[in-house]
């Protein structure tokens, strides 16, 4: 299969060069498209065949449910049978945005977009080509992140060609996603909702629209047999780029950057090839060693859409290991370090509990 790229400018939309890849989607194929999160596969979430077409390029596991994303707000009712006032508290004030809301499922939703379950996960993307995309193809369109599975979530068009070229139809370039994280999925089917993924919308944001959430515990603890988490997708390793993570945690920032320059230096000489996430404030203290700041500490949102483009970049500089600082968990924080950790697999370590280096 050739897979086609269609580039778009998000400010100045072509809706003659954006129709063949609506036109794509009515016809049951795979398009991979920008939203503001990270670059999605999508494909006919009413079509099941379609849909099965997304899980076979990604290599998904067929238990893992897929996001519909919808244009318009009429769609809701289509694709639910309920819909709780908590619900629509949020559709107002956070919609369009990267807030998923899982709510009981209606009879048109194919069993493969939610692998068994009785509930679907909606979202309202805010980038404008992916909004006139679903409007122009007047479908709701499934749409997981358009990577290999398992891999970091594409952030540019040129992360879903590594993953993907020769495996999907279609990709609609226009540029790099602005948040660089995946949605925030809230199940809303139970009071209290709950948390299921941390990601652009805030826990904060959330309570202070509808009150208390709870947070499911395996957004930072480990999957165990007693700690199952509730949103499927949750169990598998992810975000992984090829090199080892291993994320530097400590209350201190100079106690963090000294035990990764100690780490960075073992590895070094163990013949590893060694890269460095750093942030603004610490970047000057890795200088022998290859860094890349993830971005500023006091603005975690730049952080954030720079992460997994920086595990892809490492990737391609061919690194053994990847040595993280660890950032602390307030806002979009949260999400941040859930990527990291699943990244890492949960190898952490705790800086502090490191009393004297090199003895
Ligand atoms: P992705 O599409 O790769 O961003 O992943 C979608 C995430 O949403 C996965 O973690 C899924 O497990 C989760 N998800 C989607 N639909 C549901 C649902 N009905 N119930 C719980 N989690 C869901
Ligand atoms: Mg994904």
């Amino acid at each position: 299969m050739k897979t086609q790229v269609i580039k778009i400018d998000a400010e100045n939309i072509n809706e003659n060069a954006l129709k063949p890849a609506a036109e794509a989607l009515k016809q049951g194929m795979t398009v991979a498209f920008p939203t503001e999160t990270v670059y999605g596969l999508g494909a006919n979430a009413l079509d099941g065949i379609a849909v099965s077409k997304i899980f076979k390029a990604k290599g998904r596991p067929s238990d893992n449910p897929l996001i519909v994303h919808i244009a318009d707000r009429e769609k809701v009712s289509e694709l639910t049978s309920f819909i709780p006032d908590k619900a629509v508290a949020l559709m107002d004030k956070l919609w369009p945005g990267p807030l998923t809301l899982v709510m009981k499922k209606s009879s048109v939703i194919p069993k493969e977009i939610t692998a068994g379950l009785d509930t679907v996960g909606i979202r309202m993307p805010e980038h404008p080509v992916a909004l006139e995309l679903i409007k122009l193809a007047g479908i709701p369109v499934a749409a997981p992140s358009a990577n290999v599975s398992g891999k970091p979530s594409p952030t540019a068009a040129q992360h879903v060609l590594d993953d993907l070229d020769g495996k999907i139809e279609m990709i609609v370039d226009a540029g790099s996603s602005r948040v660089g994280l995946e949605s925030t999925v809230l199940d809303v089917s139970s009071d209290p909702p709950v948390l299921l993924r941390p990601g652009g919308v805030t826990p904060c944001q959330i309570e202070e629209i509808i009150g208390h959430i709870e947070i499911d515990k395996t957004i930072m603890n480990k999957v165990t047999a007693d700690n199952v988490p509730k949103s499927p997708g949750m169990k598998y390793k992810h975000y992984s780029p090829k090199a080892h993570v291993i994320i530097v945690e400590s209350s201190d920032i100079n106690k963090q950057a000294e035990v990764m320059c100690y780490l960075a230096e073992k590895y070094k000489k163990e013949g590893k090839k060694v890269g460095v996430c750093a942030t603004d404030q610490t970047f000057d203290k890795y200088c022998l060693y290859d860094t890349i700041s993830m971005g500023d500490r006091n603005h975690p949102e730049t952080i954030a859409s720079s992460l997994f483009s920086i595990f892809r970049e490492f990737d391609g500089r061919r690194a053994d290991i990847i040595l993280a600082e660890a950032v602390d968990q307030n806002g979009v924080g949260l999400a941040i370090m859930n990527r990291m950790v699943k990244a890492a697999g949960y190898d952490i370590v705790k800086a502090d509990l490191v009393n004297s280096i090199g003895g």
